[in-house]
């Protein structure tokens, strides 16, 4: 699927749940957010014809997101189903990782590909800090058993928040260094409760001057681009480091996906307000042939950029409730 800009549209973030068993500083409120009431959240079915849609018109990759994803009720089920679906090259998942120990064999019985993994900070009382109330070590487990069970490549985002977590850079690439894990350091984003954090805000580009230079990366093709990251091979080192400067740095240009949120709206940007109705169609008892139409018309109204770097968001979800 092409969009008005040439763009080929073949990944589809898809958030399974609004909910979280974290609260992070720049992504949810403390006081938590008024959820939504199970009867407006996508069911496991309507996830599933919305992929199925999906993939009919050409989107190959799918990545299951939330809130927390691994809290929605039926998770392994819904992999299973997606799974499926002829046509599909890749399906993965965004996860915390606190419950992967846990779910991880079920998931990659299911037919789960990859995974994604966030963590800011190695240190325990930070990791509670940031996410009010986790427990780091139960990420640790989690990409370990993300590792044991091939769930690779394993990727770590790691948001980097200025008087934070830029003194443990050092930390991140150590960890790449013995294990097969590909560090992505993100840039903080201007999206829902990081809209009131601009003085964490920390600009990728010097940093990964700075890296480049410190630790003699070289530019890396090893981790399958899938969109933003900037791959690096750490000399030595069994994983990757990445940079994704999602604010500075505009990868729009080779913007290759849609959203849809969980309560049923497809976003053609993260960046915009701009909603497309899907769940109305769906329980419209829409055809297939009508959930191709509304995609078709979020990939026609995908803009040809965003204006992050403005610190201007057009929006009132947050990132929870988008899915990263
Ligand atoms: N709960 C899962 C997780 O944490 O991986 C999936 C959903 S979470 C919204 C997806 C990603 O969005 C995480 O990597 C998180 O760090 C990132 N995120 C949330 N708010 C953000 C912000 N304001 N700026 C940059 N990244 C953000
Ligand atoms: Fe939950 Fe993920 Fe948001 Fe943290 S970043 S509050 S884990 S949805």
């Amino acid at each position: 699927m092409r969009d008005q800009f040439a763009r080929n549209i073949d990944y589809l973030r898809l958030s399974v749940t609004d909910r979280c068993n974290l609260r992070c500083l720049y992504c949810m409120p403390e006081e938590g957010v008024s959820l939504k009431k199970h009867e407006e959240i996508l069911t496991l079915e309507e996830l599933h014809l919305i992929s199925q849609a999906a993939v009919s018109m050409g989107i190959k990759k799918i990545r299951l997101t939330g809130g927390e994803p691994l809290v929605r009720k039926g998770i392994v089920d819904l992999v299973a189903m997606i799974k499926g679906i002829s046509g599909l090259e890749e399906l993965s998942l965004t996860t915390n990782g606190t419950l992967l120990k846990s779910l991880g064999p079920a998931l990659k019985k299911a037919g789960l590909d990859r995974i994604n993994i966030s963590l800011d900070t190695l240190d325990a009382q930070k990791y509670q800090q940031i996410t009010r109330g986790g427990d780091v070590n139960q990420v640790l487990d989690g990409i370990d058993v993300a590792l044991e069970l091939g769930l690779e490549p394993v990727k770590i985002n790691c948001v980097l928040v200025d008087g934070f977590n830029n003194d443990e850079i050092h930390k991140f690439v150590l960890l790449a260094e013995g294990k097969p894990l590909h560090i992505r350091f993100i840039e903080l984003m201007p999206i829902g409760e990081g809209q009131k954090k601009q003085d964490g805000y920390l600009p990728l580009e010097p940093l990964k001057k700075q890296l480049i230079e410190a630790y003699g990366l070289l530019p890396s093709s090893k981790v399958k681009a899938n969109g933003p990251a900037d791959q690096f091979v750490l000399p030595g080192g069994k994983g990757t480091i990445g940079f994704i400067g999602a604010v500075t740095n505009h990868f729009c240009h080779k913007c290759n996906r849609l959203r849809v949120t969980a309560d049923g709206k497809i976003k053609p940007c993260l960046d915009s307000g701009f909603e497309v109705d899907l769940i109305g169609v769906l329980r419209g008892k829409g055809s297939q042939k009508a959930l191709r139409d509304v995609f078709l018309e979020a990939i026609n109204a995908k803009p040809s950029g965003h204006n992050m770097n403005l610190w201007e968001y057009g929006q009132n979800r947050l990132m929870s409730q988008i899915g990263g």
